[in-house]
């Protein structure tokens, strides 16, 4: 086994033991799975969205219900296979009836997404939705530009190790065409990048 997938595999292991934050009870108790990431170890481009819905938890992939068919399209659109890039959330475990993540969740789970983004090195992190976006953006430290997603969505943020661009969640396209040539214009930017 390559060192890379090793260490995503300890990670991996860490994340299916952990007690950390309820969400894991609430996984142990229903079945589901922890939701870890999918894709490309050697990704240039990690996507990360909020957290598993039920479709996820029931099969441990990350974006396999209907915002996941927009996210394929998406990436189709840019001539991107969903193989290539790494796809993962904020939270590995879905939290009940799909509810906001919340605070102590995100400080619990975010030293494993850390980890991945340190062992895969990507070139490029695509947040999905305002909650991706606030985490990310403010442990990249570019706290500072934050602002509605309304406003940045689309934009290239830069840090001295990767870009940052925050994107809507593909769930806004699900019911409305509009949002989703919005969408395939910000995807747009990552042709270029
Ligand atoms: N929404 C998310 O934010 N993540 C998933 O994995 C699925 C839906």
């Amino acid at each position: 086994m390559e060192k890379i997938d090793e260490e995503l595999k300890k990670i991996k292991d860490e994340i299916v033991n952990c007690d950390k934050c309820p969400l894991a009870s609430f996984r142990k108790e229903n079945h589901y799975f922890p939701v870890i990431g999918q894709g490309s170890h050697q990704a240039e481009i990690v996507f990360i969205g909020e957290a598993p819905g039920l479709n996820e938890a029931k099969t441990g992939f990350p974006f396999c219900g209907a915002s996941g068919k927009i996210l394929d399209e998406l990436l189709e659109s840019i001539g991107i296979k969903r193989e290539d890039v790494y796809i993962c959330n904020i939270l590995k475990d879905r939290p009940p009836n799909n509810r906001d993540p919340q605070e102590s969740e995100i400080k619990a789970c975010l030293p494993y997404l850390e980890k991945q983004i340190e062992i895969i090195k990507p070139k490029a992190i695509c947040t999905l939705g305002r909650y991706s976006m606030k985490v990310i953006m403010e442990n990249f430290g570019l706290g500072d530009k934050l602002d509605s997603i309304g406003k940045i969505h689309g934009k290239v943020f830069e840090t001295k190790d990767l870009k940052v661009i925050p994107l809507y969640h593909p769930a806004v396209a699900v019911y409305n065409a509009n949002m989703k040539e919005g969408l395939k214009e910000d995807f747009k930017v990552l042709k270029n990048l």
